[in-house]
């Protein structure tokens, strides 16, 4: 099975939120069938959302995370996002919408994550003006 991130409305306070394809690995690996109560993190922990120092971005227009690209190997076709909590994700030419000669070290985009049979890959690459 797939997953991919969903954007979902908190149940609770009625925000948007995304609703990770980790997280719904780990609902799924519970057997869980049943379509998920999305509750987001602060409802979920009872408490105001507090920024860590580190942690990732959502562009709000589309709803995708905002990453920089740590780099892409033009010739190979594939390189890595830094996704701005410390971890790194794996995106191949085949997820880039636009020029892939655009996607230089350093660069802003936007993307969201799609697990594959290899492990998580970011897919609908976009570059980004933050
Ligand atoms: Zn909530």
């Amino acid at each position: 099975m797939n997953f991919r991130d969903e954007w979902v409305q908190c149940t609770v306070c009625d925000r948007q939120f995304v609703y990770t394809v980790e997280q719904q690995r780990s609902v799924h690996a519970t057997g869980q069938t049943e379509e998920p109560v999305h509750v987001c993190r602060a409802c979920g922990r009872g408490e105001e959302e507090t920024a860590p120092e580190r942690q990732m971005q959502l562009d709000p227009e589309t709803g995708h995370w905002v990453g920089s690209v740590k780099w892409f190997d033009l010739d190979k076709g594939y390189g890595f996002i830094d996704r701005g909590d410390g971890t790194d994700v794996f995106f191949h030419r085949s997820g880039v919408v636009g020029h892939p000669s655009e996607f230089v070290d350093g660069q802003q985009v936007t993307y969201t994550i799609e697990e594959t049979d290899r492990g998580l890959q970011a897919i609908e690459v976009r570059t980004f003006e933050g």
